[in-house]
C-alpha cells in the first residue's frame, strides 16, 4: 500500500502564468486545482498565490533573505516596482529583506492541515478496501469469494479508494478548513500590523 501513500501528496498546486517569473521559482505543477472547487473563495486570492512559494521557503528550498513585498511578502525580482501577487507598489510600501516567521507560521499550518486530510482520506479509503477484501474471502458467493479476485480488489480497490477519499475529496476538506484558518490569521496580521479599518487590500491601503 506504499504506492497509494506516496501518492497522497498535497493536491494544491495552482498554475498561474499571468504572475511574472519569479527568482528560483519551480515550474512543476501536478495535482487538481482546488480553488474555487472546495467551495471556498479565499477573500484574499493572493494568499493562495502565495502559497505555494512559501512552502518552497518553508522547505528551505529558496533562499531565506531576498527582496520581498513589504505588504504581502511575495518575493520580487530586482527591477520590480508592482508587486505581481498583490499589487502593492514598492514606492508606497518599502519592500523587506525577510518574510516575518509569524506570517510563515500562517502557510505552514494551512499545509499541515490539508496535508493531515489528504492523509486521513487514504487511510480511510485503504480500510475500506480492506473491509471489502475481509467481505468478499468470508462472505462473497460463488466467483466473488475467490481469494485472487478479492486480492486483486485489495490492491486496485485500495489505490483507487485512496486517491479518491485522499486527495480528491477529503482534501476539499482539508483545503478549505486551512484556507480559512490561515485567512482569518492573516486579517489579525494585517491589523496588527497596519492598524483596524486599513486591512482591506494592497491597493487600496
Ligand atoms: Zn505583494
Amino acid at each position: 500500500m506504499s504506492v497509494a501513500r506516496e501518492q497522497a501528496h498535497l493536491p494544491h498546486r495552482p498554475a498561474d502564468d499571468s504572475l511574472p517569473a519569479m527568482a528560483g521559482e519551480t515550474t512543476e505543477n501536478s495535482g487538481p486545482e482546488l480553488r474555487g472547487v472546495a467551495g471556498y473563495e479565499s477573500p484574499y486570492p493572493y494568499l493562495d498565490r502565495l502559497q505555494e512559494k512559501m512552502e518552497e521557503r518553508l522547505a528551505h528550498r529558496v533562499p531565506v533573505q531576498g527582496r520581498f513585498c513589504g505588504y504581502c511578502y511575495g518575493r520580487l525580482q530586482a527591477a520590480t516596482l508592482i508587486c505581481g501577487f498583490c499589487g502593492a507598489s514598492t514606492a508606497d510600501i518599502a519592500t523587506v529583506n525577510e518574510i516575518p516567521q509569524e506570517v510563515l507560521r500562517l502557510y505552514k499550518r494551512k499545509a499541515n492541515t490539508e496535508a493531515k486530510w489528504v492523509h486521513t482520506g487514504a487511510f480511510a479509503g485503504m480500510i475500506l478496501a480492506s473491509a471489502i477484501f475481509i467481505w468478499m474471502v468470508i462472505w462473497a458467493p460463488g466467483f466473488l469469494g475467490h481469494p485472487a479476485l478479492a486480492f486483486a480488489v485489495l490492491l486496485l480497490g485500495g489505490y483507487f479508494l485512496a486517491q479518491l477519499f485522499g486527495p480528491i475529496i477529503f482534501a476539499q476538506t482539508g483545503y478549505r478548513r486551512g484556507a480559512k484558518a490561515r485567512d482569518e490569521g492573516w486579517a489579525k496580521w494585517l491589523e496588527q500590523r497596519d492598524g483596524p479599518g486599513r486591512s482591506g487590500n494592497a491597493t487600496g491601503a
